[in-house]
């Protein structure tokens, strides 16, 4: 019997989780529970997606909240965006009974979470003083206002997460804002919000929370809960991701996606990530890649660059995922997982080299110089910048 290590761990989840098809009708009564008046912040697929907006606004109003549309965001949120959005809601008055609500993706619940931090927050009038690695390193002295999501992608699981990513371009970074008290109090996820997520971000998002269960797994930092809440994931999307493509109205394949989805938030949150992780936000601040494109292609190489110090781990997941005997050879079991990784790729479309976003090799060595962040300490293999250089050349 090999030493265990010592069982000792922190486990963070939303307060409430309410997970269902349909259940955005209660929104309203969710609502009521959390305040007076919404700061409400939408992606603006939401804006378009059948009136889901009004819908939802009326929901809050018949409870007695005021909801005060905010913002609306279409890409991933920078430094000026929480700023812009932070001043006009203090411009409002902040007030006991005040809280964010955010519907949408990564993008508008990252940025509700970054606006309810600095509402509060007046130490500095930016946000990149409160980013981990640039600007001042401050923390948040005031409590966060309490916020609410309503995921309608399928994907970063940022609504079980306590981290806003926040981008810039000049300089170029991609850093997080992290304090426990923002993660959202309330986190509803209703999957047929899903239903009208065009092909291809199905395909990147999905693959984004497989690559969160899987980093996680095996990540320098992981725990036992959100390891049995990734093979669960792993489960539930490998099958469903290809269906939740082909066919989006598919009610089992959105619901497996964004449960998958939301325990990849758990186990991301608790656990940390790897190096497809490290290297995405740089991807995302040299090369404009989105974040679920720079996962889908950076997934199986981290898979092949760990496969040896996670030999163990990797054909455990083998095993339960794809019934292979792990008896005889594990290492042929973990190449039997790459493998059916990478043809999951090519089933939903993923890119497989990042020439095919548009990376050039000049960029690499920018690339691998901003992959240091948080998700690349918990990579299992440590990595030098040439061996990253060397690795991100080998997939160009
Ligand atoms: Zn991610």
């Amino acid at each position: 019997m090999t030493t265990a290590s010592p069982l000792s761990y922190d486990f963070v989840a939303p307060r409430q989780i309410v997970f269902g098809w349909g259940r955005r009708r209660e929104v309203g009564a969710l609502a009521r529970g959390l305040g007076r008046r919404a700061f409400v912040i939408c992606g603006s697929r939401t804006l378009l997606a059948g009136g889901a907006l009004d819908e939802i606004s009326e929901a809050i109003r018949s409870e007695g909240v005021e909801p005060v549309r905010i913002a609306t965001i279409s890409r991933e949120p920078e430094v000026d965006d929480v700023d812009r959005v932070a001043a006009l809601v203090r411009s409002q008055g902040v007030s006991p009974g005040d809280f964010m609500l955010a519907l949408g993706g990564g993008a508008a619940i990252d940025l509700a979470k970054a606006v309810a931090a600095m509402a509060t927050n007046d130490q500095s009038p930016t946000v990149e003083d409160y980013l981990e690695g640039v600007g001042r390193g401050l923390k948040l002295a005031q409590e966060p206002l309490p916020m609410a999501s309503m995921t309608t992608t399928a994907g970063t699981g940022c609504e079980a997460t306590r981290n806003a990513v926040i981008s810039s371009y000049d300089p170029p970074f991609k850093k997080s804002l992290r304090d426990h008290r923002i993660m959202p109090r309330i986190a509803l996820v209703d999957p047929e919000l899903t239903v009208s997520v065009p092909r291809a971000i199905t395909a990147a998002s999905g693959m984004d929370a497989i690559t969160q269960l899987f980093e996680s797994f095996i990540s320098r930092k992981a725990q036992p809960i959100p390891q049995a809440l990734a093979i669960e994931g792993l489960r539930l999307a490998l099958p469903a991701i290809a269906e939740a493509v082909r066919d989006g109205s598919s009610r089992e394949a959105r619901e497996r996606m964004s449960q998958a989805a939301l325990l990849s938030g758990m186990c991301l949150g608790n656990s940390g990530l790897g190096m497809a992780h490290g290297v995405a936000p740089a991807l995302g601040v040299h090369c404009r890649v989105p974040h679920g494109a720079a996962c889908a292609v950076m997934l199986p190489v981290a898979l092949r660059v760990n496969a040896r110090v996670r030999q163990a781990e990797l054909a455990r997941l083998a095993h339960l995922l794809f019934g292979e005997d792990t008896s005889a050879d594990p290492q042929e079991a973990v190449q039997t997982l790459i493998a059916q990784v990478e043809k999951l790729c090519d089933t939903v479309g993923a890119p497989r080299r990042l020439s095919d976003l548009g990376v050039t090799r000049e960029k690499i060595p920018a690339i691998a110089a901003s992959s240091r962040g948080s998700s690349m300490s918990g990579n299992p293999r440590e990595l030098s910048d040439e061996e990253l250089r060397q690795i991100l050349e080998e997939i160009l």
